[in-house]
């Protein structure tokens, strides 16, 4: 449709979340109209994630650096984990005062993917909380829709037949059903922590 350049990044544009045609051909022709200097620091900050970022060894979160500077941070308190879906959700959370340290699934189970067990993090959610572990509470705090809760049931039942002395607790309602947690304000999350069960 357009020269075989412009297509070609119009196409890879498409395979974004939430991009289409229309929107992909206004970010290509918003670069062409822009000029070079624009799409060189675009390039280089792609660039720049796709070096440096890595995983932390400890929470799998995405991070420059590991131990992520949460993991490695000695104020924070080592006993209470919190198991989230993505690194948004850590962002919310970190907004929201939570204190403890982190576990980033990466994603959740789907029930229509047989192989989605080992896509995500679970058995390194598992190897750390390993009997001799220093953790007390752990806090499933994924998104209250279908593939969350099914996955959080999954795991508070694993999580205490492998070590029946963790705390295993959920963010209290008030958190609409279905709703995103990386889009829950500050003290709605504040006041979901504050009252888990
Ligand atoms: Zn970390």
């Amino acid at each position: 449709m357009y020269s075989q350049s412009i297509d070609k990044l119009i196409a890879e544009l498409k395979k974004l979340p939430s991009v289409g045609q229309h929107t992909a051909e206004r970010y290509v022709f918003h670069w062409l109209a822009r000029g070079k200097r624009d799409v060189a620091d675009f390039v280089l900050s792609l660039k720049g994630v796709m070096d440096n970022v890595k995983s932390c060894e400890q929470c799998w979160n995405f991070t420059d650096t590991s131990p992520c500077q949460i993991c490695a941070d000695p104020k924070r308190d080592q006993t209470l984990l919190c198991v989230v879906a993505d690194s948004q959700s850590v962002v919310a959370l970190q907004k929201s005062g939570f204190n403890g340290v982190y576990h980033v699934l990466r994603g959740v189970l789907d029930a229509t993917d047989p192989e989605g067990f080992s896509k995500i993090k679970i058995k390194q959610l598992f190897d750390r909380t390993v009997k001799d572990s220093d953790l007390l509470e752990i806090i499933l705090a994924l998104n209250p829709d279908l593939s969350g809760e099914t996955t959080m049931m999954y795991l508070e039942k694993e999580l205490h037949t492998k070590n029946p002395k963790i705390k295993i607790s959920r963010l209290a309602r008030g958190l609409p059903s279905g709703s995103d947690l990386q889009y829950a304000d500050d003290i709605t999350l504040e006041s979901a922590l504050k009252n888990r069960r």
